[in-house]
């Protein structure tokens, strides 16, 4: 038989995985990517010297479970690091995880009752953050009253609220249940009572780009043909690819046409990224601060070097992640730099006086899908356009237009071959491609 023609559209995770997998498989395969580098998401962005994951990267144990992940890590070994988050809420800080008991204590009688008193309310009308997991349309009722729900008016209106305006920038009542389910429910307020502290994370040596490095190197020494091409390919240039099997990790809304891109609605918000070095600083033992609060721009800040594990210069460099929420897409955080110099001394993550002697930005535009209400059956004809040739199987976190984890990223492009290698035809996979729309992000 025929030897049989795969092309790959990515290079991030899902497109690597994918490659090395049908190249394994005896499949002829060439990978297309549009960046000068290996990576998507997990390619790394130099500063001072230092190979920066694109905003805080990291794996916890469950995702060695995916084959992908495990066969990796034993070429490039993903070594442990010791958690020491911490979350600012009401002018304190707490450990993250959060543990329910340290906050109700930190917040004092009044702010801590309040918060226990809407729990437990919500605990007892009956209403659990696991049930009816199912994303049903018809019962799709928005972030706001899925949360307030479960978690109680006080919960709501200290955390998830906020969050959600910072991250979306959009009314909670517009956005769709499934954010909460997806994004928060891991850290369902209830479960922190007695959930176990992770004490630990993974993370490989030389940071997530090298780890990525890596993986091309499998699929090509597999007989995958990677060309960086630097181009974005749009439905019709993925109609018109010549191959058997085309895997698309690239975005879900590339492989459709304009008026099917409008019904969709497959919309992102992006997210700026600042790195701030300290060449005289030295990293403390937090490796990651978390602002829901909307007094701060930013939600996330991360320790690069307490990631990478080893020192790769001297000094200190800051990860600040601003999600874009309400800021236009072209704002220039570093001509705003007092203010945000301001709000990470409030903060107490860098002090007024610390040298700052290098500012890099950049904005990743399409990185958080935006699930509005009433989004599945949108998203359910979608998938189906995109695979309605037969041989055109979307995957991944663009593919699949998903929040998910890389692990996850990852496992959705070995789904995806498993079901082109044994013959199937892409019209089938959007059933089988919907487990995924189910799935965690864990932090
Ligand atoms: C700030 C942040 C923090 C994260 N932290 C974690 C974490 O701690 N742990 C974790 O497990 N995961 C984390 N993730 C998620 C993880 O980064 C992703 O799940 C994973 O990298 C997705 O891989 P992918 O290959 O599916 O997508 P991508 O990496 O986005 O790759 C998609 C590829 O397709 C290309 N492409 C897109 N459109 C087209 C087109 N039209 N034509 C051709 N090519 C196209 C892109 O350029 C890219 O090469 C985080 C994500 C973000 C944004």
């Amino acid at each position: 038989m025929a030897t049989r023609k795969a092309i790959v559209v990515g290079s991030g995770a899902a497109g690597l995985t994918a490659g090395w997998r049908l190249a394994q498989a005896g499949w002829q395969v060439e990978l297309l990517g549009p960046e000068a580098q290996v990576g998507g998401l997990l390619a790394p962005q130099p500063v001072a010297g230092w190979p920066c994951d694109l905003g805080a990267h990291r794996l916890h144990a469950p995702a060695l479970q995916v084959p992908a992940v495990a066969e990796l890590a034993q070429r490039i070994p993903l070594e442990k690091r010791r958690r020491r988050g911490l979350v600012l809420v009401g002018g304190r800080s707490f450990n993250y995880p959060l543990r329910l008991t340290d906050l109700a204590q930190g917040l004092g009688l009044r702010g801590g009752g309040e918060l226990l008193g809407s729990l437990v309310h919500a605990r007892l009308s009956g209403r659990h953050w696991e049930r009816q997991r199912a994303p049903e349309p018809q019962s799709d009722i928005g972030f706001g009253e899925f949360v307030r729900s479960r978690s109680g008016e006080a919960a709501y209106r200290a955390f998830y609220r906020p969050y959600a305006d910072k991250v979306w920038g959009l009314d909670p009542a517009e956005l769709s249940q499934s954010c909460a389910k997806q994004r928060v429910s891991s850290s369902a307020p209830w479960q922190l009572l007695w959930r176990p502290q992770r004490g630990e994370f993974l993370h490989p040596r030389g940071g997530f780009g090298a780890w990525m490095d890596g993986l091309a190197q499998l699929a090509t020494q597999s007989g995958a043909r990677v060309t960086l091409c630097q181009l974005s390919l749009q439905h019709g240039d993925l109609a018109n690819l010549d191959a058997d099997a085309v895997v698309h990790t690239g975005h879900l809304s590339a492989a459709l046409t304009p008026d099917q891109q409008l019904a969709a609605q497959l919309d992102h918000r992006g997210l700026f990224l600042l790195w701030l070095v300290v060449a005289d600083g030295q990293p403390g033992p937090v490796d990651t601060w978390y602002t829901p609060e909307a007094q701060f721009w930013f939600g996330r800040v991360s320790e690069v070097g307490n990631f990478l594990g080893h020192p790769h210069g001297r000094g200190r460099v800051l990860c600040v992640e601003i999600p874009q929420g309400r800021h236009a897409a072209d704002r220039d955080f570093t001509g705003d730099l007092g203010e945000l110099r301001r709000q990470l001394a409030q903060a107490k993550i860098l002090s007024r006086e610390a040298e700052v002697s290098e500012v890099v930005q950049r904005f990743l535009p399409a990185v958080y899908p935006l699930f509005r209400r009433g989004w599945l059956p949108r998203w359910r004809l979608a998938l189906r356009h995109a695979c309605a040739s037969g041989r055109l199987w979307p995957a991944g976190r663009q593919g699949l237009w998903l929040h998910c984890n890389l692990d996850h990223a990852m496992a959705s492009a070995e789904d995806a071959v498993r079901h082109v290698a044994s013959g199937g035809a892409s019209t089938q996979w959007p059933e089988l491609a919907e487990r995924w729309s189910e799935v965690r992000v864990r932090d």
